[in-house]
């Protein structure tokens, strides 16, 4: 069994869908089982709807999503029956929420229609094409989450019943990815994005042999290709590696989201419903030997710097303790960190809304505080066998005049991560990427 998501522009048009379908339908001797987004943009239509209802308005969203869905099914030759009972009951929500306060529970009924109406049209589609299929809201299939409504967790009876409800069925389901119930049948998101979650999560219930993520790009890419035009499509990444590089900007798969299938040791393949023939890359719990050290480079503007210098810190305990509970108090994520005996450097996303943490840091330690920075992140898991890796980085950067601020390694040794000044961004992952790619 596999498990086929299709992002939301691998189901964006008729013809999208058309194509999608046909991918499907290729492999159904594989007995795929297909979970889908909402057609392109339509989750931001329906929170825009959703936002509109608040202030007493609403008609031409909702007139909108009504002209994408039923352009969609004339276009296919489908019926707008298909869809009739989901409209009627979203100009319901939308008239009952005129005026009223929105709340995240609110917002998370809007939203899962795009997601329930784009099931009906896939699942229709494959039934033209001679592919026995059936559209299911996911909670009928036994998908249960909490009620963090907006950023729901799926609960743990769900596996037992997803695999049950599945194992019984007779033709294709086409699942509704990111939307879930509680207990209670309150409608629950699982956060934007969430559809590849769906899919990991049902991977997982079903023991999948692949969960294949069709998106529109061929895959991980060893670098940003709008910085490197010859940037090169990864075959294979590890799990660690994939995590590091999402972490530190490149455009990946967000890793919690195939997390449950890594703990089963499922593979997940990143695929382009636009080019199909292309085997994309495949995500593993280990890569495996692969001879080149540095798999990719990533990259993150927009950073800040902070230096926290204190003599008190030398020999004391508990001044790391105190210096981070000032960004845990502010909300405020660190990302990259390296210390010495007397001073530390962290890096916190984003440049603004700092005076209330910078007043307290002064408290305790002399400050110093620069903005606009960039964080590189060279992430390879071989880098830990191969000796020399931080030396060459290090060397081509110095090559290029590129001045490095501040450098840190993690634990686990996959990558090598340093902090340089915004304009010289772009610039030290081209050098880098000619050094490590060609
Ligand atoms: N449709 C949802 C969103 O736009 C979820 C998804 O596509 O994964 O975030």
């Amino acid at each position: 069994m596999i498990i086929m998501k299709f992002g939301g522009t691998s189901v964006g048009s008729a013809e999208r869908i058309r194509n999608t379908a046909k991918i499907v339908k290729s492999n159904a001797k594989k007995r795929p089982v297909v979970v889908v987004s909402a057609v392109a943009k339509m989750t931001d239509a329906l929170i825009m709807l959703a936002n509109e209802c608040r202030e007493g308005k609403g008609n031409s969203a909702l007139e909108h999503i009504k002209k994408i869905h039923y352009g969609i099914l004339g276009q296919l030759g489908l019926n707008n029956e298909l869809l009739e009972h989901d409209m009627a009951e979203l100009e319901n929500l939308a008239s009952k929420s005129k005026n009223k306060k929105s709340d995240s529970r609110l917002l998370d009924c809007f939203q899962s229609f795009g997601e329930r109406m784009s099931s009906k049209i896939v699942a229709a589609q494959l039934n033209k094409i001679g592919v026995k299929a059936r559209a299911f809201d996911s909670w009928d299939l036994g998908f249960l989450t909490n009620s963090e409504f907006g950023n729901a967790e799926p609960l743990e009876a769900s596996h037992a019943r997803i695999k049950n409800s599945i194992r019984k069925l007779d033709a294709v389901p086409v699942i509704t990815g990111f939307i879930g119930k509680t207990e209670n049948g309150e409608i629950t998101t699982l956060g934007r994005g969430g559809s590849d979650y769906t899919a990991a999560i049902i991977g997982a219930a079903v023991d999948a042999d692949e969960i294949q993520i069709w998106t529109d790009v061929d895959g991980i890419m060893s670098t940003d290709p709008r910085i490197v035009k010859n940037a090169k499509t990864l075959d294979k990444i590890s799990f660690a590696e994939a995590s590091e590089l999402a972490y530190f900007g490149a455009k990946v798969l967000h890793p919690k989201t195939i997390l449950p299938a890594m703990d089963k040791g499922i593979p997940v393949r990143v695929l382009n419903s636009f080019n199909p023939k292309n085997k994309g890359t495949t995500i593993l719990k280990k890569s495996g030997k692969n001879h080149r050290a540095v798999k990719a480079i990533a990259c993150k503007k927009n950073v800040t710097r902070i230096n926290v210098d204190s003599k008190r810190m030398l020999g004391a305990y508990g001044f790391l303790a105190r210096l981070f509970d000032v960004f845990a108090e502010h909300k405020r994520s660190v990302d990259v960190v390296s210390t010495s005996e007397v001073s530390v450097s962290l890096t916190i996303d984003g440049n603004g809304n700092l005076e209330p943490i910078l007043g307290k840091l002064k408290d305790i330690a002399n400050i110093d505080m620069a903005k606009n920075k960039a964080i590189i992140c060279v992430v390879g898991e071989n880098m830990r066998q191969i000796p020399g890796i931080a030396g060459i980085t290090f060397s081509t950067l110095g090559k290029d005049g590129i001045n490095v601020e501040m450098i840190s390694q993690g634990a686990s040794q996959i990558n090598i991560t340093f902090i340089v000044d915004g304009k010289d961004a772009e610039k030290a992952v081209k050098v880098l990427h000619r050094e490590y790619f060609g």
